[in-house]
């Protein structure tokens, strides 16, 4: 299983970290081994000093694909959740200015935070899909899928031309405006459409 994010898919949140909006979605993955799911703690990394929350649409691929076209691609997504694309943000911004990858800064053990993953015959507005994060009861991001700059369809027939598509791999698939730092103690709670399904408190 691997994990395929996509970075500045949102206007706003280009904007706010003085990036260029992109003309094609910017990926990179992250292993495995940065899941953490089950409503388990997310352990403050000793290497960081600035890990930001990234509040995401996640989608679960649902069978294997390679280079898929763009009138197929909607039968390959069932499921819908949210995750947290936790960035070590210090460290992300010494790879840019020395044009590096960002891995060490996106991919580190757990940063692949994920919350129960729905049918998205279940949402209510598949074409408006509004979530937001609470960091300890207060609204930090807002977002709504209408707003990204490519949608799940572009991405994954995107991404398949890389990258096969396997059953179980999820993409994240960029967060809006609003992230921001946490610290030991706080806590995190996602809502899909009003509906409370991700959970993570830092330690
Ligand atoms: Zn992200």
């Amino acid at each position: 299983m691997k994990i395929i994010c996509v970075g500045r898919n949102y206007i706003n949140h280009a904007k706010e970290l003085s990036n260029p909006v992109p003309t094609e979605p910017v990926l990179f993955m992250k292993p495995s081994t940065a899941l953490l799911i089950n409503k388990r703690p997310f352990f403050y990394p000793g290497f960081s000093k600035n890990i930001h929350h990234e509040l995401e649409l996640v989608i679960q691929i649902n069978h294997n694909g390679k280079a898929i076209q763009p009138e197929f691609a909607h039968k390959y997504y069932d499921k819908i959740g949210l995750g947290i694309d936790f960035t070590a943000r210090d460290i992300q911004d010494k790879c840019k200015e020395k044009s590096l990858p960002w891995e060490i800064a996106k991919a580190f053990d757990y940063s692949a935070v994920l919350g129960d993953l729905i049918p998205l015959s279940d949402l209510k507005n598949r074409d408006a899909i509004e979530f937001e994060l609470k960091k300890n009861g207060e609204r930090v991001q807002l977002g709504n899928s209408r707003d990204m700059i490519f949608n799940f369809n572009q991405i994954i027939c995107y991404a398949s031309q890389f990258f096969k598509l396997l059953k179980g791999d999820l993409i994240y698939t960029g967060t809006p405006a609003g992230v921001g730092p946490v610290v030991s103690g706080d806590t995190l709670e996602g809502y899909l459409e009003g509906t409370s399904i991700l959970y993570v408190n830092v330690k």
